[in-house]
């Protein structure tokens, strides 16, 4: 069979990540592969913890991308934080709550779950009942931004609620970082974890993680070792944090984190506040949009995040239809429902470099389009 190179199609990346990726980023990725311990990489390496020290808002000395995907960072957070028998709390509003679950059961700890219905955020209360119920568990998980829903919890109270029980917290933040507000300092958060491919708008592959003095102090007094040898942060560390003394542990993705470095450049010159702003407009305008095509959001206004927003899919529409459409006569992705959310909902992220009034328009027009086309079609068969 004659092959040839592979020519990715024009799309348009408005769904729960990845999101539309900016042509610095990719230049940045296609510029020469260097030795992952030449000394011009250790550089690129501390400049890359530096800017994400400043997104996460935290002094945290360890603080570096993870190579893989979020959820390798998240199976790391997990287990270096658990030991066997540990007890942990698991908030639970979506997809993402129920693999924290799995991924705690796997490292052997005694999970506790508290479940808030989804669509909406985890039920601080809920959480406070367990915590109190629950003197004993030694960490409490939960997602910021649901992805699976398009919910925002509030992180800042969870935390304050785990630090006045002395637990740990694990937090998912892989579609917050970059497009809403998120303190891990000034919020007290301990192990977090993050994405690229989401508001950072860099292609997937890498997972920054941060990790308080706390949870650092929590891995070095482990009885057992982490089970997996990639993810034990004590051997990661002295890769990341070695200096010039850098011990070889892994190769690093070179070419995907010359991306994540441009990204993060981009981010912090037009500034980490105002994109967060952008998000925020770009939401107000794309539901404003949605309202007038008939359209509602599946989560309460005061807990929507701005960057994945959950639109239900009205009675008389395909919604299947409507995503196969918008991909090929439009070049638009948007998410379908996940889980028990499974064509009850379309998922519109206006993640990164999708967040601003152009990509808002341009969704908002092809999918009137798009709609207008089904209905009009339903009629005529109807008649005919
Ligand atoms: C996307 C996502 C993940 C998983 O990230 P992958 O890169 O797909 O492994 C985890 N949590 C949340 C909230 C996400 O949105």
């Amino acid at each position: 069979m004659a092959m040839k190179s592979f020519e990715a199609p024009r799309r348009t990346l408005m769904g729960p990540g990845p999101s539309d990726v900016h042509p610095r980023v990719l230049q940045a990725m296609a510029r020469p592969t260097i030795g992952h311990l030449d000394p011009a990489f250790v550089g690129l390496m501390d400049e890359i913890c530096a800017l994400l020290r400043q997104t996460f808002r935290t002094e945290n000395a360890l603080t570096f991308p993870v190579s893989g995907p979020g959820s390798v960072a998240m199976e790391a957070c997990f287990a270096n934080l658990l030991e066997p028998g540990d007890k942990i709390i698991v908030c639970a509003n979506g997809v993402f709550g129920g693999r924290m679950k799995q991924m705690s059961e796997r490292c052997g700890a005694e999970v506790v779950m508290v479940n808030s219905p989804w669509g909406r955020a985890v039920d601080v209360s809920a959480v406070e009942q367990a915590i109190k119920d629950n003197a004993d568990a030694r960490v409490l998980a939960f997602v910021h931004a649901e992805t699976s829903t398009g919910a925002a919890s509030d992180a800042q109270a969870l935390a304050k609620l785990a630090q006045a029980a002395g637990m740990l917290t694990i937090v998912d933040t892989v579609t917050s970082l970059g497009g809403m507000p998120l303190e891990v300092d000034a919020w007290g958060l301990d192990a977090v974890y993050s994405g690229t491919q989401k508001c950072l708008s860099c292609p997937p592959g890498l997972a920054p993680v941060t990790f308080s003095p706390r949870a650092v102090a929590r891995v070095t007094e482990r009885q057992t070792e982490v089970q997996s040898w990639f993810m034990d942060l004590r051997l990661v560390m002295g890769y990341w944090q070695g200096g010039a003394k850098r011990a070889y542990h892994h190769t690093a993705p070179i070419n995907a984190l010359y991306g994540l470095h441009e990204a993060l450049l981009m981010l912090h010159e037009t500034g980490l506040e105002q994109s967060w702003a952008r998000h925020r407009a770009a939401h107000e305008r794309l539901v404003a949009g949605l309202a007038e095509l008939g359209l509602k959001l599946l989560v309460p206004e005061a807990e929507r995040l701005p960057q994945l927003n959950s639109v239900i899919v009205p009675d008389d529409i395909d919604e299947a239809a409507v995503r196969a459409s918008l991909l090929n006569e439009h070049g638009l992705e948007i998410g379908a429902g996940l889980g028990d959310l499974a064509g009850e909902v379309w998922r519109i992220g206006l993640m990164g470099q999708c967040a601003d009034e152009a990509h808002v328009d341009f969704c908002l027009k092809a999918l009137g389009a798009v709609l207008a086309e089904q209905r009009a079609g339903a009629e005529v068969s109807a008649s005919a």
